[in-house]
């Protein structure tokens, strides 16, 4: 069973700062992280691993700066990892996102699952996954919270769902996106990373995965017009009082005033 799982480099969030004259988010220059939810794909396609044997291998498209986010990975026991990084991928929308990686995933070859988390935590859009499966014509199941079964080429999955979830049976290949609820992430062990430290990133550009820059980059489908932070939230009101049934009756007043409750 060879599974892949696409991993994204986020930034520190917190550190992200907007600059509204240039338009553009600033991201900080630190190292950034694995994108939380890819912890969860990363731990679920170990443990697949663990139990069906093969490999197990990471991608990401990125920077450099990406690399730190892929050793990562390896030091908690991923059997490869690849970054698909060129200039012409700068300015990239999820769906250039998602074209590039298809490409990345040809090349490759091999695969019978492919892992995602649900979302990224920066730019929230949650349609690699989804543009990955249309693009390679294989099943997908989104928000997957548990993969109960795999066995003569298909999966039975759980999606999560506003209601509850769904279980769906799909033929391998298919492309899986995890929530949190999936499990339970390990932490490296000190000879994981050490090894992490002496492995090779295979990188591929542009010309290596056949892209010409038609879609990707600048020439993405979406173009941004406009950047801001969010305005800032309205000061709240302190209700005072002498006894906390005096205060939790003026907010009762209140509540009922603005027609709340
Ligand atoms: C017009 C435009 C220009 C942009 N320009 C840039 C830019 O110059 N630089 C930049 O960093 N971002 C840029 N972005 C943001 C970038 O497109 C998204 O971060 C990216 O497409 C992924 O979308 P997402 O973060 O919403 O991922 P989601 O779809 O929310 O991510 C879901 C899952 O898909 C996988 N995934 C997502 N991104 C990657 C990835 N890169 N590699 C591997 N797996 C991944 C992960 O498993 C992740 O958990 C731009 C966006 C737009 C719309």
């Amino acid at each position: 069973m060879n599974i892949v799982i696409l991993i994204k480099q986020v930034p520190e969030i917190a550190l992200v700062k907007v600059d509204e004259t240039a338009n553009e988010v600033v991201l900080p220059q630190g190292p950034g992280t694995v994108n939380p939810f890819d912890e969860y794909a990363v731990e679920e396609g170990l443990r697949l691993k663990e139990k069906h044997g093969g490999k197990c291998v990471v991608i990401s498209v990125g920077t450099d700066r990406t690399e730190s986010a892929l050793r990562a990975c390896l030091a908690l026991g991923v059997d490869d990892a690849y970054l698909l990084s060129d200039d012409k991928f700068h300015g990239s929308d999820p769906q250039a996102i998602g074209k590039i990686l298809t490409a990345g995933l040809k090349k490759l070859g091999d695969f019978d699952i492919i892992l995602a988390g649900k979302q990224a935590i920066d730019s929230d859009s949650a349609q690699v996954p989804g543009a990955v499966a249309a693009r390679l014509g294989i099943p997908q199941a989104m928000f997957v919270k548990k993969i109960e079964a795999v066995e003569d080429n298909k999966a039975v999955v759980f999606r999560t769902t506003e209601e509850g979830y769904d279980v769906v049976e799909a033929n391998l290949p298919a492309v899986f996106s995890v929530v949190k609820e999936i499990n339970e992430p390990r932490l490296p062990s000190l000879r994981g990373k050490m090894t992490a430290k002496k492995k090779t990133i295979t990188r591929w550009n542009a010309s290596d995965l056949g892209l010409d820059g038609n879609d990707v980059g600048a020439q993405s489908g979406t173009k941004v017009i406009k950047v801001a932070p969010p305005p800032p939230r309205p000061k709240g009101e302190i209700i005072e009082g002498e006894t906390p049934e005096e205060i939790a009756d003026k907010l009762f007043q209140k509540l009922r005033e603005n027609q709340v409750i």
